[in-house]
């Protein structure tokens, strides 16, 4: 049993009122770890020491070559424990050992990256009228609130550590009170490489009081979060008062289009990829598939004669395809969407039903699900599951494919298929989404925008706006 400790100014600590909650595994039920269940006061302290760290200059001062040896540094011990982080992502959260043991490399390369990113020149000068001199320049934001979700518990905090460390800040970070467990290995590893005290860190606790605090706090200058649309708005609204600034990565509703030129089986491959990897639980999953008319009855059945093979089981036995839900609660809400469709009029054509057959039944699996004869109007349609359970929807042509998959308030991403490159480029364009595929699904490059249009969020992460969105920018004038 592990007992996962918060991390203020350097230090281990229990929550100050010595409150825990039990953490499970979602492929047994069992308990496997209780973790500090922070306070107000814990949160209030953590927020103080990273001001008074940032104001000391010790971080956020330091030449940027050595902020990147740092980050170096992490990025080989988390590549030395991959193995065991891997393992606990798993345990954690649930999702197969091979897509954990990805999360882990590419959290690594995450670090690598914006170690090398921040010490490439940047910043700009603009003439103006002589003798005056404009020059701007990159400052880090100050104390920076990182609060994240429980579907890449390692590999989103990594997303916004390594950029706001990097480019100087001090930050508050607050892991899922689901999944603690990966990053505390993380914050350990902090500590094994010496970044100084008070520069990095962890409460741990629920939303409602650890990160509301966090988002109202007159001492946190910035905010970045991940999760889910409606604690968006609510943070949003909790951090105006300090005016905060704000990136929010919210939810996603996104649609996969496959023309009838498409490549069948490419297309298949990739949307039942685009679903069930991570049993859905994956913001930008491809849980609406349009497919053109032509196709379109050829393809549900070829879908669901694959969606009935794929192996569910515990995410560490290696031949498993998908995984368990996350947790108890959200296997509920996922179940509740079943009958919400069914109940609307959708057709369920696959699935449907929690798993309970032997050695799976005290943990939170769902069969893979597939619904057709759905329209625009259902909730299955509009809202995000956020589960193993998708939308087979058909399409005449491509204004209508565009206008279907536009039909949502989200607008995280969307993915295209057919062999026709100029149509693919078309629709694309159309697609009001930060994130598109064309002909494949799912990928993720530290190099690239990663972020959402309409009720998806706003701000980038990963790639140089990832950084600059830790980052104010001045103007200084030099009269020579
Ligand atoms: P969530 O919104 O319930 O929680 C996310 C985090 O916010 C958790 O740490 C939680 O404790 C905290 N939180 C909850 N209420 C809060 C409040 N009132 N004030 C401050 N913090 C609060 O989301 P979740 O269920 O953990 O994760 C699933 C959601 O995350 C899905 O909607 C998914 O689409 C979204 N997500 C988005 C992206 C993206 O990049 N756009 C990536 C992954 C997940």
């Amino acid at each position: 049993m592990h007992a996962l400790r918060m991390y203020i100014n350097g230090e281990w600590r229990e929550s100050q009122n010595k409150e825990t909650r039990d953490i499970y595994n979602p492929a047994t039920g069992e308990v496997i770890a209780q973790a500090a269940e922070g306070t107000i006061e814990d949160v209030k302290e953590a927020i103080q020491i990273a001001k008074s760290t940032f104001e000391s200059g010790i971080w956020s001062q330091t030449p940027p070559a050595e902020r990147a040896a740092y980050l170096f540094k992490i990025a080989e011990k988390m590549e030395e424990r991959a193995k065991e982080l891997a393992e606990l992502e798993t345990l954690d959260n649930g999702k197969p050992l091979r897509e954990a043991s990805f999360d882990v490399a590419d959290a690594a390369a995450c670090f690598r990256y914006y170690a090398g990113l921040i010490t490439k020149p940047n910043g700009e000068t603009y003439p103006v009228s002589d003798p005056v001199q404009g020059i701007v320049v990159r400052e880090p934001v100050g104390v920076c609130g990182l609060i994240v979700p429980w579907n890449y518990p390692l590999l989103l905090s990594v997303w916004k550590l390594a950029p706001a460390l990097a480019a100087g800040n001090s930050v508050v970070y607050k892991p899922s009170e689901v999944t603690p467990i990966t990053p505390t290995r993380l914050f350990e590893i902090f500590e094994e490489v010496g970044l100084p005290k008070g520069v990095a860190n962890m409460v741990m606790g629920s939303g409602v009081v650890v990160g509301n605090a966090i988002a109202e706090s007159e001492d946190v200058d910035l905010v970045s979060f991940t999760g889910g649309t409606k604690t968006g708005k609510q943070i949003m609204k909790v951090a105006a008062d300090s005016l905060k600034k704000l990136s929010l990565e919210l939810g996603g509703k996104s649609p996969n289009i496959v023309f009838a030129d498409a490549d069948f089986e490419t297309a298949v491959d990739y949307a039942l990829f685009g679903i069930y990897a991570g049993a859905g639980q994956i913001c930008a999953a491809g849980s609406r598939i349009l497919v053109e008319e032509g196709i379109y009855e050829k393809f549900v059945s070829r879908f669901v004669e694959r969606a009935n093979q794929i192996k569910v089981g515990p995410g560490n036995d290696q031949e498993v395809e998908m995984g368990p839900l996350v947790s108890k609660e959200h296997l509920e809400r996922v179940l509740s969407y079943i009958e919400i469709g069914k109940n609307e009029g959708a057709r369920l054509v696959c699935g449907g039903k929690r798993i309970e057959k032997e050695g799976l039944q005290d943990g939170y699996f769902v069969e893979p699900t597939v619904f057709v004869d759905a329209n625009l109007s259902m909730r299955i349609v509009q809202e995000e599951i956020f589960g193993p359970v998708v939308v087979i929807e058909k399409f005449k042509d491509e204004k209508e494919a565009i206008a279907l998959a536009n039909g949502t308030q989200y607008g995280l991403a969307g993915a295209v298929f057919t062999k026709d490159g100029a149509k693919a480029l078309r629709v694309v364009k159309q697609l009001r989404a930060g994130i598109t595929w064309i002909n494949t699904f799912h990928n993720t490059y530290n190099e690239a925008p990663w972020g959402g249009y309409k009720q998806s969020g706003f701000g980038r992460a990963l790639g140089t706006y990832g950084l600059e969105t830790f980052q104010e920018i001045k103007q200084i004038n030099v009269n020579l």
